[in-house]
């Protein structure tokens, strides 16, 4: 059962020059849910992980972690507090092994190429196929599998919170399944996750509570399974009943 607040954004609002790409939201993740944010494209989801990440900074609101204020904490700290996020687009460095790839993501705390072979092995069994493909180069994965290699990769940094953004982009259906499949499993472990979703349908079907984002704001919001079929939902993802 979902706990205390992990996360709690609040009225968080980022522009990049003239844009306002988010305009003053609040949301929150308890300890272990798989919340997600689904809109359409430009929406401002990218941009709401990349702030919880550290990476953009906010021009107002907050953002509490595990009680205290992000503001200000540079990126690479808050990586190290627990929160890793993998970005959309699956950047595995595509020359390197599976195995460089997973070791090229260890934690700035344990320093590069120190990977708790704890966290690994766990990892290899979460995804069986790196570990079949582990002395292949990871630009020779199909896209599915490098997607999971970025999950993995996320994984062992031993997260707090997970941030994924848009992981089933470009995906075919069976393969986002499969990656759908290991969240959910993840999910079951206690790992909480923030996804960010385009596929509106898959995000409402995985996730405990769901956030529908528009032009910047939070136009909907409540349990998964109440917005998946509330009649309000189409008009507030689509701009139209
Ligand atoms: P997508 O699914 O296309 O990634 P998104 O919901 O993730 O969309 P964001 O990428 O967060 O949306 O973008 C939100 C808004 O901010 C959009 O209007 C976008 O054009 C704008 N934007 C994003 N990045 C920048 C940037 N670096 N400079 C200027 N505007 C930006």
């Amino acid at each position: 059962a979902p706990g205390r607040d992990l996360l709690a954004v609040e009225g968080l609002q980022v522009n990049y020059g003239p844009v306002q790409a988010l305009r003053g939201i609040s949301l929150s993740i308890g300890e272990g849910e798989l919340v997600s944010v689904i809109g359409p494209n430009g929406a401002g989801k990218s941009t709401l992980t990349l702030a919880v990440a550290g990476i953009v900074p906010p021009a107002a609101g907050h953002i509490r972690y595990d009680g205290a204020d992000l503001s200000g904490r540079p990126a690479e700290r808050i990586v190290r507090d627990g929160i890793s996020l993998v970005p959309e687009g699956r950047h595995v460095f595509p020359a390197l092994t599976v195995e460089e790839n997973l070791i090229a993501g260890a934690t700035p705390a344990r320093g590069r190429g120190n990977v708790d072979p704890a966290a690994l092995e766990e990892v290899l069994a979460t995804f069986p196929i790196l570990k079949e493909r582990y002395r292949s180069a990871a630009g020779k994965l199909s896209g599915g599998e490098q997607q999971q290699l970025v999950i993995a990769r996320a994984l062992l940094a031993k997260p707090r919170l997970l941030l994924l953004d848009e992981p089933s982009l470009g995906l075919a259906p069976l393969v986002i399944d499969l990656v759908f499949d290991i969240l959910a499993r993840m999910r079951d472990a206690g790992q909480t996750i923030l996804l960010v979703e385009q596929n509106a349908d898959r995000a409402l079907a995985i996730s405990d509570r769901t956030y529908v984002l528009r032009s910047g704001a939070i136009v909907l919001s409540g349990a998964s399974a109440d917005l998946a079929v509330d009649p309000a939902f189409d008009e507030a993802y689509f701009g139209f009943a």
